[in-house]
């Protein structure tokens, strides 16, 4: 991990954090956000908002009582400063960890340092980012030998980075992110778990790594990610390790994606590809340390023989995802998969043997040695049964994947949370929490269920600013779906000029949606953008753009109204308040596919358990999914917009009607003819500011 760091001096003014915590905190909090606070004084455009207030206030008793709180803020709450405010005022040492680095940037680059000038607090920050985006001074040094027959884009790369490695201060690979993306190059300009040699290493003493977590370990706010979170705590590969015992406060933003980021990094992901890449290193570093000393060649080509066993326990044909029902996973011949891992066992551990013969005089064998223990330890772990709790699975295609995951981070959480209690506060915020009053979607998993919760509304006038419409069409499981979809994107985004989002449950209902509205002859004059096409923020730019010059009527040939169509990702982290987005159009209610391993494996505990999969897991999830949707379209207390879901079970079912009341209070119509009226509306929207209806 490493770290970005910033600082902020005191004024006069400014609150007292040094004071011990006491009811003063709340009061203080609540003067900050009051008419004549510090965000008033600091902001001529701050209001006062009941909302935030609150929220600010219960994050104020949580810190002062080191206990836990789960907050539902509803969109436009402003929960980033209704935590912020409290967290710097309390003077306590924090954590903040947020769902991705886009997020992580901003709360860094623009959130903390609006609070910190408000409040004129002297608070130290840092930004930890995970291993690989710093240089590794060490690869970077073996990086010309190891690529000595590649190409030539890659050569220049490689030139680019060694001369600005020369003159870097922070050593973030994002200052030379073009060349550092070369995915030959990548492996040899940052380090992994696997490879770093920590205090062996011959240039730990300038190592950027090193450097930026003692920035970090000096701070008194620290900006993480969820990943980097749960990557450490799997792994252990201290930062984390040492920073949390540390921290008075730890704050979960985006805290909805908190249970399945740390499924996936508390579980075991591993296979052939792990193996293959042992035997290249071994095979680099022996051969480069110790020539001739073990027999570096027999070593990794036993290792790549058994990799290849491994995967050849399955048919060559075989592709796909395959269960893992007791004891061997499904489709393999029978012996030759737990063969397969017996034999990568007996090669790890050989290979194991013959580096640490040559550890002491060489930390790249050191850790070569230990690479292979552990994979003589997996592969020793996999041919046992599964534990309680967990599931398995595994991905054949060229490589082979294995995966062990737990059912969810309750076991690993909630201990750690309870633990803590009066002398650790944590907070657990996000705009979606489940479908409920009581979060229990969120709360259960994390292992959360004694947490105070708070759920506070959005302050938006939702029956004024959006209306929804429910079209009574046949269900989306009958033929036609996506045409009929298509159809209807196609007529409201020519009535709009663009400005329309289209999510899709799946992949293939959006690839499918997308070719039909390629070929609509409505579309024309409309510019089409699937996501695949580009990156996610150049077609987030584009389509901001587009729509915003559509808004005012100077779009161009260059820059006509967009549709954007894509599925899943792009339900959160889009802010687009203002004109460029205007109409949401949601394809079927999104279920859990209840083939996953992971969904099928949670389904079978419910049920065996004596519960209802349907009702206690499928549906909050659902509507999570619904919701997050939905929540794409109105971001400011002046946005007005259209909400199309095209799943007629959400007014025909009794499980549809449940999803709708998690949504926020719009005006309903079934009627496509109002559709129309509203969009007529939208267009006339700056000369009548009303209702859409
Ligand atoms: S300690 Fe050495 S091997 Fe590890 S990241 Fe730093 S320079 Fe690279």
């Amino acid at each position: 991990m490493g770290a970005r760091s910033g600082d902020a001096s005191s004024s006069p003014e400014s609150p007292d954090p040094g004071e011990p915590l006491g009811d003063g905190l709340v009061s203080l909090t609540q003067h900050c956000f009051g008419p004549s606070g510090h965000l008033a004084q600091a902001a001529a455009h701050y209001r006062p908002r009941a909302g935030q207030q609150a929220m600010a206030q219960a994050v104020a008793q949580t810190l002062q009582d080191g206990a836990a709180l789960v907050v539902e803020a509803g969109t436009g709450v402003g929960k980033t400063f209704a935590y912020l405010v409290p967290l710097l005022l309390s003077g306590q040492r924090a954590l903040v960890s947020t769902g991705t680095k886009a997020l992580q940037d901003q709360l860094f680059d623009r959130d903390l340092p609006a609070v910190v000038a408000a409040l004129k607090l002297p608070v130290r920050v840092a930004l930890l980012k995970g291993r690989n985006n710093y240089l590794c001074l060490h690869r970077l040094q073996a990086a010309p030998g190891v690529l000595a027959a590649t190409d030539d884009a890659t050569w220049r790369d490689l030139a680019v980075v060694q001369r600005w490695a020369t003159a870097t201060a922070s050593g973030d690979l994002e200052e030379v992110a073009d060349a550092a993306r070369n995915p030959n190059l990548r492996p040899w300009v940052s380090s992994t778990a696997d490879n770093c040699l920590g205090g062996k290493c011959p240039v730990f003493a300038d190592c950027h790594l090193q450097k930026a977590r003692r920035e970090a370990l000096a701070a008194d706010v620290v900006v993480i990610n969820h990943h980097l979170f749960f990557a450490d705590q799997a792994v252990r590969e201290s930062g984390m390790a040492e920073l949390l015992p540390s921290v008075q406060a730890v704050v979960f933003d985006e805290a909805h994606q908190l249970n399945e980021v740390g499924v996936a990094f508390l579980g075991l992901q591993w296979g052939s590809a792990a193996v293959t890449d042992l035997a290249r290193d071994l095979l680099a570093a022996g051969h480069t340390h110790a020539r001739g000393l073990a027999p570096w060649n027999d070593l990794c080509n036993a290792l790549d023989s058994a990799a290849r066993q491994l995967r050849l326990a399955w048919p060559h044909d075989a592709t796909g995802r395959m269960g893992w029902s007791q004891p061997e996973p499904d489709g393999v011949r029978p012996g030759a998969f737990a063969a397969a891992l017996a034999d990568v066992q007996a090669a790890a551990q050989l290979a194991a043997g013959a580096a640490q013969l040559l550890a002491e005089t060489e930390p790249d064998l050191a850790r070569m040695a230990e690479r292979a223990e552990a994979m003589a330890r997996t592969a020793g772990l996999l041919a046992q049964p599964t534990p309680a709790d967990h599931v398995r699975w595994a991905e054949v295609g060229h490589h082979l994947r294995l995966h062990q995951a737990p059912l969810d981070i309750a076991q690993h959480l909630g201990p750690m949370v309870s633990a803590s209690a009066g002398h650790k506060a944590w907070v657990f915020t996000s705009a979606t929490l489940g479908m409920g009053e009581d979060m229990r979607w969120f709360t259960e998993p994390c292992g959360l269920v004694g947490a105070t919760t708070l759920k506070v509304p959005s302050p938006f006038d939702y029956a004024r600013q959006a209306l929804m419409v429910l079209p009574s069409w046949p269900k989306p499981t009958e033929g036609g779906h996506e045409e009929r979809v298509a159809d209807l994107v196609a007529q409201a985004a020519a009535v709009l000029g663009g400005r329309t989002l289209v999510l899709t449950s799946t992949t293939r209902a959006m690839q499918d949606i997308s070719q039909r509205l390629k070929d609509h002859p409505l579309m024309r004059g409309l510019q089409l953008l699937t996501q695949g096409q580009g990156s996610r923020a150049a077609l987030l730019k584009e389509f901001r753009q587009a729509g915003e010059g559509a808004a005012t009527g100077a779009a161009s040939d260059d820059l006509r109204g967009a549709v954007l169509v894509a599925t899943a990702s792009f339900r959160e982290g889009i802010d687009i308040p203002g004109r460029a987005l205007q109409l949401v159009v949601i394809d079927r209610i999104g279920f859990p596919p209840p083939n996953d391993p992971i969904v099928a494996a949670r389904s079978q505990r419910i049920e065996a358990a004596g519960g209802r999969a349907f009702a206690s897991y499928f549906l909050p999830e659902a509507a999570v999914v619904l919701k997050q949707g939905s929540g794409r379209l109105i971001r400011s207390e002046s946005d007005r917009g259209v909400l199309v879901l095209c799943d007629s079970r959400l007014t025909t079912m009794p499980y549809g009607r449940q999803l709708l009341a998690a949504l926020p209070p719009m005006a309903r119509t079934q009627d496509l003819g109002t559709l129309d009226r509203a969009l007529q509306r939208l267009l006339e929207i700056e000369k009548a500011p009303k209702g859409l209806e």
